[in-house]
């Protein structure tokens, strides 16, 4: 029971490459997230799976049938679009009901249909009235209602979040992880908002140039990113990373210096902020650097330090009132917190 992208490239007509060979498969019943920056590929992923458009090279599979060639209204697919594009002349009713109504759903089966999922949406009292007379997070439930009421295997969601105020996006991840619980749907959800991508994830696809970079839970997404592309796309602020030098088990980038466990020669080094401790100097695997900047983001302080390599920013809750820029501190970094990177290709290391 799963869905599979074999080697599937597609180049638009002008010769953009949006896909570029991607192999990818999940279980029915996942939540799926696709991750990347923009051009990446995962709105095209998206569409090609809906059959809103065909590959050029390679094919989709569903439940071990090749769906390449399968017209979008046979592929028991829903699918939400950023802008929701809901009927404005139709009442919230009619929007919901239409996907029903072209499978020629019987009346009575219809408006009970209809109800539950506006209920399940908690849209119900809302639909008498047109999509004009609805706020964006109203407009937002009746696309997914719109996208689920006719029970499909597949619900592609791409950025549905995008359009709405910070704190009602937060409200509506909830409502649509809650939602995928209780429903056991497939949730394939496009974005670019790495939090997004984690909180609502069973796993992330990370797209990069058309291609799988990384396909992993969030955590090991986070905790072990597959190359320094994820590494520093994941995590606010980003992971530190920095070119040097290993030595007799001594990594060095200007000042940075701390005791490493991989291979000597050019290697990148990674840490993430939240993990680089500072203040205390004693067991000799400590280095000095200068303050440049403080911000506070309560209730953490984020130490941005100066460095002819580069910058190093570190996260922390301890108490930095007195700490000034320009002065000296001390950094270490533990030896259990450090990701080691290619210094050529950036994959991970061990
Ligand atoms: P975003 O986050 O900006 O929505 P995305 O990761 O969803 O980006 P896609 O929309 O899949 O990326 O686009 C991938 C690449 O394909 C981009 O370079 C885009 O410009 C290109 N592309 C998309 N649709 C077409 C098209 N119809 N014709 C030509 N190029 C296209």
């Amino acid at each position: 029971m799963a869905v599979s992208f074999v080697g599937v490239t597609k180049r638009f007509a002008d010769g953009t490459i949006a896909l570029d060979g991607l192999d990818l498969e999940f279980e029915l019943g996942e939540f799926v997230v696709l991750l990347g920056p923009s051009g990446s590929g995962k709105t095209t992923a998206c569409r090609l799976l809906a059959g809103l458009e065909t590959p050029t090279e390679g094919r989709i599979e569903v439940d071990g049938k090749d769906i390449t060639t399968l017209p979008p209204r046979f592929r028991g697919i829903g699918m939400v679009f950023q802008n929701y594009a809901l009927y404005s002349h139709k009442s919230v009713y009619e929007n919901i009901a239409y996907p029903l109504r072209i499978r020629k759903t019987a009346a009575a089966e219809l408006d009970r249909r209809v109800k539950e999922v506006a209920e399940l949406l908690q849209i119900g009292s809302y639909l008498h009235r047109r999509p004009g007379q609805l706020s964006g997070g109203q407009a937002q439930r009746v696309a997914v209602a719109r996208a689920l009421v006719w029970e499909p295997t597949i619900c592609l969601m791409d950025e549905p979040l995008s359009n709405l105020d910070a704190l009602l996006r937060l409200h509506m991840r909830t409502e649509l992880n809650r939602l995928h619980q209780r429903l056991n749907k497939t949730f394939v959800f496009v974005t670019h908002d790495q939090e997004e991508a984690m909180t609502l994830a069973s796993r992330i696809a990370v797209l990069k140039d058309g291609k799988l970079v990384q396909f992993d839970d969030p955590r090991t997404i986070y905790r072990r990113p597959a190359n320094r592309f994820v590494a520093e796309f994941m995590g606010r602020p980003a992971m530190n990373t920095m070119d040097g030098m290993v030595r007799d088990g001594t990594f060095r980038a200007g000042q940075v210096s701390c005791k490493v466990q991989c291979p000597e020669g050019p290697v990148t080094l990674g840490i993430r902020p939240e993990q680089i401790g500072f203040g205390q100097s004693g067991d000799g695997d400590h280095f000095t650097m200068t303050l440049d900047v403080k911000e506070t983001v309560e209730p953490d302080a984020l130490l941005i330090f100066a460095n002819d390599k580069g910058t190093v920013t570190v996260r922390t809750q301890r108490d930095c009132d007195e700490l000034r820029p320009g002065q000296p501190v001390n950094l270490h970094f533990p030896l259990d917190a450090l990701h080691y990177f290619d210094a050529t290709t950036g994959e991970r290391l061990r």
